[in-house]
């Protein structure tokens, strides 16, 4: 077994080589909490839980620890609270509590720590301690800022040079800072905003930069190195890039994290997800309201969806997609039903997400254990569910769980897909009125087929999707 991930820092995939395989360990930025989390939020979240699934599988489930913080402090945060006149507490800890039962519903396993930044302070005010002590950060207004001259290769993960970088900083540079590029490692709080007493001498009571939350969680929880550290594309600079700095120059460590893991941005129906597009739609507005495509969606049916594209491409978003997750997940569980699973997955399933968690290539591998075992391998059948319910895809639902709010198939799955397959023999036997007619019978029972090429090998592939 050899798990090889894809690193933003080498630029090349890489075979998984823990620092102490007796505890893999794994950060993963979390949620800001001050609104609700959006499905562009859910991408990290599915995809690391997978890689933390794997990790178990690969090392033991009590030898992997998985890290995913919570954001507590946070402008953001002070701007809503005021706005809604409630409490920072009232709102972060509202916040988190809806951020945990979106994912619940994603079948997404809980990590083994989530610290929150507000319980870490002691630890922030000592990495600036320690980093003012060592010249890599100095003080200036009230402020404790990094000084990004101090360490020669500032900018090696999001491979760019210094030079590069500060040509293109905005001229409106901060008087405090000496250089365009330093940023905030801590900085005041006004009177209304948290607080906390600041290091360094700073007399004015104060708070930490966001960089440096997870550059104090990761080590208190993971160590000074750990083994992987992840997040959205949209993190590598600065947050990451800065996260680096703060702990490399810190703990005098060549690296923060060994393998930097980044996934693609997920946008909707072809746009960027905005407010102002009206196409920003959260977690929960998909699990229970009728926003996106007129209908709430089951969660697994989300995961499976956001599974079928590899996590480093963007993903569009759209009701097209979920309805396809959708129907295959019914058509799934009819073949499923009453299965006993396997004690372990399909090898070949694991094997796809051994390669750099390829997700759509063990979902094609999955199709094909399906075929098998409607034809009655049993074997096959065991392994598969064991497979679903290791991707948190399945576990013992029965197909019209999968239509939340729409009907559920007046024809079995599995039925549907023997008329397909009938209809697409009767086509390669130029039979086109017995095809037409398999299709226009479905079509009175509210199913209605769509044929498409498939990109790579060019066959017609058949979906169906429930429509009235
Ligand atoms: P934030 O609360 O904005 O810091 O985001 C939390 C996590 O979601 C980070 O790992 C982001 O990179 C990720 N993220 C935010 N927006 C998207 C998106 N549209 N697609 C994929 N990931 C995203
Ligand atoms: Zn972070």
């Amino acid at each position: 077994m050899s798990i090889t991930l894809y690193n933003t820092l080498t630029r090349r995939k890489d075979a998984l080589a823990p620092l102490d395989p007796s505890n893999v360990r794994m950060y993963v930025c979390g949620p800001t909490v001050y609104d609700y989390a959006h499905i562009g939020n859910a991408r990290p979240v599915i995809v690391f839980d997978v890689l933390f699934r794997l990790l178990r599988h690969a090392y033991g489930a009590d030898h992997v620890t998985y890290a995913r913080n919570i954001t507590d402090v946070d402008d953001k945060i002070n701007a809503r609270a005021a706005a809604e006149r409630v409490s920072i507490r009232d709102l972060t800890e509202r916040t988190a509590a809806q951020f945990h039962a979106d994912i619940a519903a994603l079948g997404v396993l809980e990590p083994t720590v989530e610290p929150r930044a507000t319980e870490h302070i002691p630890e922030m005010v000592q990495l600036c301690e320690i980093l003012v002590k060592k010249g890599h950060a100095y003080v200036g207004d009230g402020h404790v800022l990094f000084d990004v001259s101090s360490m020669a290769d500032y900018g090696q993960l999001a491979n760019r040079s210094l030079e590069e970088m500060e040509a293109g900083a905005r001229v409106d540079v901060a008087p405090y800072k000496k250089g365009p590029m330093d940023f905030v490692l801590w900085k005041p709080s006004k009177e209304n905003e948290p607080s906390w007493p600041s290091p360094c001498g700073i007399a004015v009571p104060g708070r930490p930069g966001w960089h440096l939350e997870c550059s104090a969680m990761s080590e208190k929880h993971l160590g000074k190195v750990f083994d992987i550290h992840g997040g959205g594309i949209d993190l590598v600079f600065p947050h990451h890039e800065n996260e680096v700095a703060q702990s490399r120059c810190a703990h005098g460590t060549p690296v923060m994290a060994q393998v930097w893991m980044h996934n693609g941005f997920l946008q909707v129906e072809g746009e960027k997800m905005s407010k102002s597009l009206g196409n920003f739609i959260t977690i929960n507005e998909l699990l229970a309201t009728s926003k996106f495509g007129g209908q709430p969606w089951h969660g697994r049916v989300v995961r499976f969806a956001m599974l079928g594209t590899h996590y480093r491409s963007p993903i569009d978003w759209t009701v097209e997609r979920l309805a396809q997750a959708r129907a295959t997940l019914a058509e799934l569980a009819e073949t499923l039903h009453g299965v006993t699973p396997a004690g372990t997955p399909h090898a070949d399933v694991i094997a796809a997400l051994e390669d750099d968690l390829n997700t759509p290539s063990a979902i094609s591998i999955i199709h094909g254990l399906a075929k098998s075992a409607r034809r009655g391998n049993a074997e096959t059948a065991g392994e598969l569910k064991a497979a679903l319910q290791f991707m948190g895809l399945y576990d013992n639902e029965t197909p019209d769980t999968f239509f939340v709010g729409a009907e559920a198939p007046k024809v079995a799955p599995a039925e549907i897909q023997r008329l397909i397959k009938a209809r697409l023999d009767a086509r390669k036997a130029r039979d086109f009125k017995e095809a037409d007619r398999i299709r226009d019978d479905l079509a009175g029972k509210g199913i209605q087929l769509k044929d498409a090429k498939h990109p790579t090998t060019g066959e017609i592939v058949t979906t169906w999707e429930v429509r009235r």
